[in-house]
C-alpha cells in the first residue's frame, strides 16, 4: 500500500510543467514549479514544516503549546495544517482590510482569528503587529514563526525547492525566476542550485513596480504576496543576479493567460514571475533550461484578477469575451 502518514508529509515534491503557449516565439525550455499542489495550495507549507520543526527541536515549542503568527494568506494555511497534525493551537493575527476568504479558510482549519485595525500605526496598541506581540508575551508556551525573520523559511527551500528543480531537470537546469515577498523561497532555492551547479545557475528576482529590492521607491500596488518597503531578514540580496520589475496590469494580464491558455489557475504573484521569466527567456538560447516558480492557487483570487468587474473598476483591461453562444442567449 501506498499512503502518507499525515498530510504534513505530502509537503513538496511538486511537479515542473512546461509552459506552451504563453512561450510562443521563445527558444528556451520553460518549466513552471507548480506550488499548489501543496497540500495547503502554496509554496508556503514547505516553510511552515521546517519552521515547526526546528522549533520542536529547540525546545521553543512545547508538547500543547501555541502558534501566534500575524498572517492572513498562505503561511497561516500552511502553519495550520502542521500544526493541526501535532495538537498546537494556532492564533492568527490579520488587519481587517483582509477580512474575507482567506480567514475564513484559516477558521476552517480550525484556528482562532483576531481582527486588528488597518488604519494605524505599527506602534498603536491596537495594530497587527502590537497585537501579536502581546499575545506572545501573555499566552504561556506561545510560540512566533515571525516568518520575515525567521531562518528556517529559506532552508526550507534549500532543503527542499532547490533539490528538487535539480533533480527533475537532471542538473540541466541554468535559470531560476521566482517572485520575492520574503526572500525565503529566491533565496533557499536560489542558493542551492548555486551551491550544487558551482554558480553557474543564474537566479533572477521578480517584484511589483512599488516594491524596495531593486531600488524603486515604495508605493501600494495589488498584487499579493510579493515586495516589500523593508528588507525582511529572510532576503539575502547576495544570490539574485538580476531583478525584473513587473506592473500589476502585466501580471494579472499574464495570470488570466495562465488560465485560459495553460490550463494553471494561479495567483497574481504567479503571473508576475511568468512576465519576469518570458522577458528573460526571449534572450535565450534553445539549450537553456528556466525553471520559474509558481507560489500559490488561482482560487482565493477569483473574485479579484478573474472577475472582470474588479479587473475594469480598478482601471485593468481585461480581453474582450468570445462566446460560442448562438445568438439570442446571454
Ligand atoms: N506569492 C505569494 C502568493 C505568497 O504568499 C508569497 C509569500 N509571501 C510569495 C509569492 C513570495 O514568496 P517568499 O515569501 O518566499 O519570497
Amino acid at each position: 500500500m501506498r499512503y502518507a502518514q499525515s498530510v504534513a508529509d505530502l509537503v513538496g515534491r511538486t511537479p515542473l510543467v512546461r509552459l506552451n503557449r504563453v512561450t510562443d516565439g521563445i527558444a528556451a525550455t520553460v518549466l513552471a514549479k507548480v506550488e499548489y499542489f501543496n497540500p495547503g495550495g502554496s509554496a508556503k507549507d514547505r516553510i511552515a514544516r521546517t519552521i515547526i520543526d526546528e522549533a520542536e527541536r529547540s525546545g521553543a515549542l512545547q508538547p500543547g503549546g501555541t502558534i501566534v503568527e500575524p498572517t492572513s494568506g498562505n503561511t497561516g494555511v500552511g502553519l495550520a495544517l502542521i500544526a493541526l497534525q501535532r495538537g498546537y493551537r494556532m492564533i492568527f493575527v490579520v488587519p481587517d482590510k483582509f477580512a474575507g476568504d482567506k480567514v475564513d479558510v484559516l477558521r476552517a482549519y480550525g484556528a482562532e482569528v483576531v481582527e486588528t485595525a488597518t488604519s494605524v500605526p505599527p506602534e498603536h496598541p491596537g495594530s497587527y503587529y502590537s497585537v501579536s506581540d502581546r499575545l506572545v508575551r501573555e499566552i504561556p508556551g506561545a510560540f512566533k514563526p515571525n516568518q520575515f525573520a525567521n531562518q528556517n523559511g529559506p532552508r526550507g527551500h534549500y532543503e527542499s525547492t532547490g533539490p528538487e528543480i535539480w533533480d527533475d531537470t537532471d542538473g540541466r537546469v541554468t535559470h531560476l525566476v521566482a517572485g520575492i515577498g520574503t526572500g525565503g523561497t529566491i533565496t533557499g532555492t536560489g542558493r542551492y542550485l548555486r551551491d550544487i551547479s558551482d554558480g553557474t545557475v543564474r537566479v533572477i528576482g521578480v517584484e511589483p513596480v512599488g516594491s524596495i529590492y531593486s531600488g524603486g521607491p515604495a508605493h501600494g500596488y495589488d498584487v499579493e504576496g510579493v515586495g516589500e518597503d523593508f528588507w525582511p531578514e529572510t532576503f539575502d540580496p547576495t544570490v539574485v543576479d538580476a531583478y525584473e520589475r513587473v506592473s500589476d496590469a502585466e501580471s494579472f494580464a499574464m495570470t488570466r493567460r495562465l488560465a485560459r491558455e495553460e490550463g494553471l489557475l494561479v495567483g497574481g504573484s504567479s503571473g508576475m514571475a511568468v512576465v519576469g521569466a518570458l522577458r528573460v527567456a526571449r534572450t535565450l538560447p534553445a539549450d537553456a533550461v528556466m525553471i520559474v516558480v509558481l507560489p500559490d492557487h488561482g482560487r482565493a483570487y477569483v473574485r479579484k484578477i478573474f472577475d472582470d468587474g474588479w479587473m475594469t473598476d480598478r482601471g485593468y483591461e481585461v480581453e474582450p469575451a468570445a462566446s460560442l453562444l448562438p445568438a439570442g442567449f446571454d
